[in-house]
């Protein structure tokens, strides 16, 4: 029985976490494992850090260019986090979805809100959880990317992030990081199975039903 098992929808995977708990090193390795995941790179009004790429990691951006981007609409969502506006690009995902092609997103609570309400049944949400906060200060430190009251920020802000976690699917624990990808790269797969997203499973299911065995 010839059957292509297209098309399918794009999962929407949205993982989002206080800065620290690993969520970018976890994104990097399930992007560089799952050649089709595209990552939704975010516009940021925040200064560039070392290390970063502008086009790779943020669209580093002017706040009035910012802003002339919200009048346009041209935001899926956007917000205000410890003082900077971050803001998803709409055309890209749109154009994700249409194709089935997976996007992954690395963007704070408010953003996760907001694409799985204008995503609904696409968008799959995923929070990474630091061991301790103690630890997560330790990790800001380690990382030294930031000035020491920006890490203090950082550690007062992820009670707000956190506090918000029962708002996602699903929920790990960053302790150990193979086996927390192990889990996070589980929840993808096993997202790109969903029947909901599986257009061809009608066609297929008939096909089967008319079989003459
Ligand atoms: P950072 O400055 O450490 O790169 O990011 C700060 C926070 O902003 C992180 O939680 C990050 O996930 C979030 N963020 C990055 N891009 C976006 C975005 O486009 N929209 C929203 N709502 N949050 C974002």
């Amino acid at each position: 029985m010839s059957n292509t098992r297209s098309p399918r929808r794009g999962v929407l995977l949205i993982v989002a976490s206080p800065s620290g708990a690993g969520k970018t090193s976890l994104c990097r390795r399930l992007m560089s494992d799952h050649k089709g995941l595209e990552l939704s790179v975010s516009m940021t009004t925040r200064g560039i850090r070392p290390g970063e790429v502008d086009g790779r990691d943020y669209n580093f951006v002017s706040r009035e260019e910012f802003q002339r981007l919200i009048d346009a609409d041209a935001f899926l969502e956007w917000a205000d986090v410890h003082g900077n506006l971050y803001g998803t690009p709409r055309a890209p995902v749109e154009r994700a979805l249409a194709e089935g092609r997976d996007v992954l997103f690395d963007i704070d609570w408010q953003g996760a809100r907001d694409v799985a309400e204008k995503c609904t049944g696409d968008a799959v949400r995923v929070f990474i959880m630091p061991p301790s906060l103690a630890e997560l200060r330790r990790r800001l430190i380690t990382r030294s990317q930031d000035a020491e009251d920006v890490i203090e920020r950082r550690v007062a802000n992820a009670k707000g992030e956190i506090e918000h976690c029962d708002e996602f699917d699903y929920v790990l624990v960053n302790e150990d990081f193979d086996r927390s990808y192990a889990e996070l790269a589980h929840i993808y797969h096993a997202e790109r199975s969903a029947r909901r997203r599986n257009l061809w499973v009608q066609d297929y299911k008939n096909a089967l039903l008319n079989e003459v065995v």
